[in-house]
């Protein structure tokens, strides 16, 4: 039987839980524990899909077409798992299904009510992640602060788990922030009081607590908060910020944590071994020369809308021993006269994906920049329909090339919907989502950077090459360097005649691992590392006899 791990978040938002969850996961499987993941999210929405990245950041998916909180891209890379739809459950999931339940007279004669009828379909979750995974120990993160209206059910929820499957296969760890106070130069302790309060009024008192903080944390303050909330002084885990986040489990390894959920759980455990993690953090410590990247896109603002974009281009670069400087465009930016000096500095292009018409002139324009310029480019699902708006511009010579999703009456939808995709009205979860095959062509660059012909990446977009243009590009030197298995989806495509321009319909982000990079962005970051930009060139070496 698996045991749970809850982790709740107290005091603010944003703390860091969604890293420490994963951290978790990972201190507990470098001593051969087997583990799985949850994220709990309280809003109503059945899931993120539907929602503006700037609400919610980046939608993450899973092999199986799920769209969930980046929080579970954060748990892939940090324990290695391929999570599924089950990891995420949402209020929105949970409520229709009860009231589907109800409308199918399961509950015929009762009255529906949050208790029993709501948190038990939320055990239920729970329990279905443990059958499923096998995992011994499942790690469930409830999203949002203790104190939120709708986290409710859900902490009543893990609540009952306690009784359920025994006090001694479930543990609490609340995770919390010590504000730091400037005139007096001291962390408070009693926020984190009145949460783990909070905790308490909902019948659950936390086994350990972990302090999150800009600054260090005295043992002093470590004595008031054992006191003040009753746990274990061992127990009461500083976790300051550091840099980069994959020292997390590192330096929760170091306070003890992993030996405390062990003889908690009482779980069958070897010793811990995290020389490979210990190695990753060292290099992308040592690693300090930069690749500069330009980022286009349309959400820049935010930049946890491109989280897992972002980590792929720090894992690639580590693999070459560099790190990144990622200069964030705003593709608006990109769209008046000019522009094009905001690109000048960079050594490669990204256009990630998208969705709507705003800035998409200024991502074609960029797209039209990288291959005139020969500067490496990589597109992901927007940025492969921007790159193929822009050679087809220039291909067939018209302005007017577009994609439908932009121009519904364009003469040339070289982007365009599949017939079975127009009858549907549904915006939530209609998608073509999840993994799907892609036959890479011998000799493309694609075909190089992974070394192998089959592959199965992830997808989470609507619109398709629209295969009538295929022939008249092609003559003009694009490459179809990946198609579905039945040739009808162009899947990867490239230019010939250019350094490195290559983009593709699906999101290889999303299958990066810090110590496993992702080929498409080993291989991008491979190429951009040696193009020279302006102001980049080493002195000529003058001699004096000149
Ligand atoms: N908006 C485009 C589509 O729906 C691209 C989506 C994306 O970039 N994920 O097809």
């Amino acid at each position: 039987m698996s045991k749970y791990i809850f982790v709740t978040g107290g005091v603010v938002s944003s703390v860091g839980k969604g890293i420490t969850a994963g951290s978790i996961g990972t201190i507990l499987k470098s001593r051969q524990v087997s583990v799985s993941v949850q994220k709990l999210d309280p809003y109503l929405n059945v899931d993120p899909g539907t929602m503006s990245p700037y609400q919610h950041g980046e939608v993450f998916v899973t092999q199986d077409g799920a769209e969930t909180d980046l929080d579970l891209g954060n748990y892939e890379r940090f324990i290695d798992v391929n999570l599924t739809a089950e990891s995420n459950v949402t209020s929105g999931q949970i409520y229709s299904a009860v009231i589907a339940k109800e409308r199918r007279g399961d509950f015929l004669g009762g009255t529906i009510q949050v208790v029993p009828h709501v948190t038990s379909e939320i055990k239920e979750r729970f329990k279905r992640l443990a059958q499923s995974s096998q995992a011994e120990v499942v790690i469930i993160e409830v999203g949002g602060t203790v104190g939120d209206i709708e986290g409710q059910p859900f902490l009543e929820a893990i609540r009952q788990m306690r009784n359920d499957v025994g006090r001694e296969n479930v543990l609490y760890i609340h995770v919390t922030l010590l504000p730091y106070l400037s005139s007096t130069q001291e962390l408070k302790t009693k926020p984190t009081q009145h949460s783990v309060n909070e905790l308490r009024r909902m019948g659950i008192q936390p086994d350990i607590i972990i302090c999150r903080s800009d600054h260090p944390i005295s043992e002093g303050i470590r004595d008031k908060i054992s006191l003040f909330c009753d746990v274990n002084r061992e127990a009461v885990i500083p976790l300051p910020t550091v840099s980069p986040i994959y020292e997390v489990p590192l330096v929760l390894e170091e306070t003890g944590l992993g030996q405390l959920i062990v003889d908690r759980l009482n779980l069958k455990a070897d010793q811990p071994d995290l020389s490979q993690w210990r190695e990753l953090v060292r290099c992308l410590k040592e690693c300090h020369e930069p690749v500069t990247i330009a980022l286009v896109g349309k959400y820049v603002e935010l930049k946890d809308a491109y989280y897992s974009v972002r980590e792929a281009l720090h894992h690639a670069a580590l693999y070459h021993n560099k790190d990144i400087d990622l200069l964030w465009i705003q593709s608006e930016d990109l769209e008046r006269d000019g522009s094009e000096a905001l690109l000048r500095s960079a050594q490669g292009i990204i256009v990630p994906g998208g969705f709507g018409i705003r800035g998409v002139e200024g991502m074609i324009k960029v797209a039209s920049y990288a291959r005139n310029n020969e500067i490496p480019y990589l597109g992901l699902c927007l940025g492969m329909h921007v790159m193929v708006i822009d050679f087809a511009r220039y291909a067939l010579g018209s302005e007017k090339v577009n994609s439908a999703e932009f121009d519904a009456a364009t003469p040339y939808p070289v982007i365009d919907l599949l017939p079975e995709q127009v009858e549907i009205q549904d915006k939530g979860g209609t998608m073509r989502l999840g993994n799907y095959p892609c036959q890479l062509v011998d000799g493309s660059q694609a075909a190089k950077a992974y070394g192998q012909s089959l592959v199965y990446e992830r997808h989470r977009h609507r619109f398709e090459f629209n295969n009538e243009f295929r022939s008249r590009l092609q003559e003009a030197g694009m490459i179809y360097s990946g198609l579905s298995p039945d040739g009808r989806l162009v899947e990867v495509c490239e230019l010939a005649n250019h350094p490195w321009m290559v983009s593709c319909q699906f999101h290889p982000e999303f299958g990066s691992r810090p110590s496993c990079p992702h080929p498409l962005f080993r291989d991008f970051i491979g190429v951009a590392k040696n193009i020279l930009r302006e102001g980049a060139q080493p002195p000529l070496p003058l001699s004096s006899s000149l």
